[in-house]
């Protein structure tokens, strides 16, 4: 099933109510049936029963409602750097021999249709399309054979990043990817059994309607269980905890000459089968 949330715009802690979409697209409340997306709500026997809900008994949501991210509670956002040949080329960076991992702070997460605020000094605001991974059961040093089963679904993740906050103010890449607004989730939390083959999905990012990013994740040097299996073996993952699994080529820092965003731009990102995000750039406040 496709779930999101919907209520007030915004991040983490902005109060939203738990919705399903159904086929034709329209959305339905679960208000009442579970308190919200997140914790045990995505497990999968919590999953299994949402999807066996009589849909016309659910009452209609307006369609111009705005969305938050699909889930709430999310714990740590941990993203997965150069994990596409084409973009660590394009970066002038090695392949990894192992996956580089780095956090984004919750306090960036946003809803898919939100703005994207510059953060006041940004020089160099740029984007990264990547598919989201959303884990369902908590799990620690998972077995890569069993990692799928801790996956609740998957959505699209956008992984906005300063460049010059990250690679040149010292320390680590967090301060450059933690803005707030920096990691919209959305449109909606597409469940693990919907999505047949995770490694041959089509992602694309516009910017202004212009084509920057169009790559598939099965060009992903690690796969979504490699992913989850690794990750557990230095940290627990628990419910609700978002794998953003990289990007491909395409971002501003790999164009000749470099291309950012500015006030006013328009960014649009699509995974198939997983919709689509659009956000107006605006200045800092
Ligand atoms: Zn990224």
């Amino acid at each position: 099933v496709k779930l999101a949330r919907f209520g007030e715009s915004g991040s983490e802690g902005a109060r939203a109510w738990p919705g399903l979409i159904d086929l034709a697209g329209r959305m339905h409340s679960l208000a009442g049936v579970v308190d919200d997306l997140r914790g045990k709500t995505l497990s999968p026997a919590a999953l299994a029963r949402i999807s066996e809900l009589a849909v016309e008994s659910l009452p209609m949501v307006d369609t111009e409602t705005s969305l938050s991210a699909p889930i709430g509670g999310i714990g740590k956002i941990i993203g997965v750097g150069l994990n596409y040949r084409d973009h660590a080329q394009e970066c002038g960076l090695a392949l990894p021999q192992e996956p580089t991992l780095f956090l984004k702070a919750t306090s960036a997460l946003a809803g898919p249709n939100d703005p994207l605020v510059m953060p006041r000094g940004a020089r160099a605001v740029d984007w990264e399309v990547e598919l989201a991974v959303v884990i369902g059961t908590p799990g620690l040093y998972i077995d890569e054979n069993q990692a799928m089963d801790h996956v609740a679904g998957y959505c699209v993740g956008i992984d906005f990043s300063e460049r010059d906050f990250q690679f040149h103010r010292g320390g680590q890449g967090f301060k450059g990817k933690s803005a707030d607004s920096f990691a919209p989730l959305g449109p909606w939390l597409v469940t693990r059994d919907e999505v047949s083959d995770p490694h041959n999905l089509t992602l694309q990012l516009s910017v202004n309607g212009a084509t920057r990013q169009h790559g598939s994740t099965k060009d992903m040097i690690f796969s979504v269980p490699q992913l989850v299996a690794y990750i557990s073996h230095f940290m627990s993952l628990q419910a609700g905890d978002v794998i953003l699994t990289g990007t491909p080529a395409g971002v501003g820092m790999g164009q000749s000459p470099k291309k950012y965003l500015s006030a006013g731009d328009e960014v649009t990102a699509t995974i198939d089968g997983l919709g689509t995000q659009t956000h107006r750039v605006v200045a800092s406040s």
